[in-house]
């Protein structure tokens, strides 16, 4: 079942930007920090937005933490008041809890604690961008395991009014084009007499190391 009812605790830069997320893609979300003017700041986005500290079980108690779908610890800096929320929440038994961890130790912890997803914000941000500074037509990827990726590339010139039987990218580099998103709508599942476009979007599935010796044909 979709998850529906948010809890985001910690409504700094990391908390206060998922948040607002949640709340566009039209979820209910109550924001707690035990920062007043941090509340205020977020009072008019969220649906609820209370003063409170999350170190104390009965204020997480009487807010009804158990009954959310879903409890987002966005702490960062005061690692011993995200370790805290964090055990207190797996204790009260909310059924999935996310964790932001500022270091690899603190990731361990919280993985240690029962956390049921640890985050890394800023190590992943910084991982994420130097990849697409590396690769400059690289729009963005999700690993799908430690050695296969999809990546969304833009088509750059010199691939202008190719096909992709020209292209041939599984025969060059063994990786696939499972998608091509242009102007005008998304090829799913492209055939070879496709043509691909400067400033399409070309969705490719592989290895990390076919998608990278793709990725430097193409610069
Ligand atoms: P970011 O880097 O995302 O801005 P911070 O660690 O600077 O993250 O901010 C985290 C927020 O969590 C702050 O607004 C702070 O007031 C809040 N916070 C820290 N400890 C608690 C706590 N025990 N209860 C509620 N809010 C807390």
């Amino acid at each position: 079942m979709k998850m529906k009812q948010f809890a985001v605790i910690g409504l700094g830069r990391f908390g206060s930007s998922l948040a607002t997320e949640l709340i566009n893609e039209g979820l209910e979300v109550l924001g707690i920090d035990r920062d007043e003017e941090a509340v205020d700041e977020m009072a008019d986005v969220l649906t609820h937005a209370i003063v409170a500290d999350s170190t104390e079980e009965e204020t997480l108690r009487s807010i009804g933490i158990r009954n959310f779908d879903c409890a987002i610890v966005a702490i960062g800096d005061d690692i011993q008041a995200s370790i805290m929320t964090a055990i207190l929440l797996k204790d009260m038994g909310v059924k999935m809890v996310v964790a932001k961890a500022l270091s690899v130790l603190h990731g361990k912890v919280l993985e240690r604690l029962g956390v049921d997803r640890v985050i890394y914000p800023e190590r992943d941000m910084g991982i994420r961008v130097a990849h697409q500074l590396v690769n400059p037509n690289l729009l963005d990827y999700i690993e799908l395991s430690k050695d296969y990726t999809i990546a969304e590339l833009s088509v750059p010139k010199c691939l202008n009014g190719k096909t992709l039987k020209e292209l041939d990218p599984r025969a060059k580099y063994g990786c696939s084009v499972v998608a091509i998103n242009k102007k005008n709508g998304v090829i799913i599942a492209p055939t070879a007499t496709d043509v691909l476009n400067e400033r399409d979007v070309m969705v490719i599935i592989g290895t990390n190391e076919q998608i990278e010796s793709f990725e430097e044909e193409l610069v």
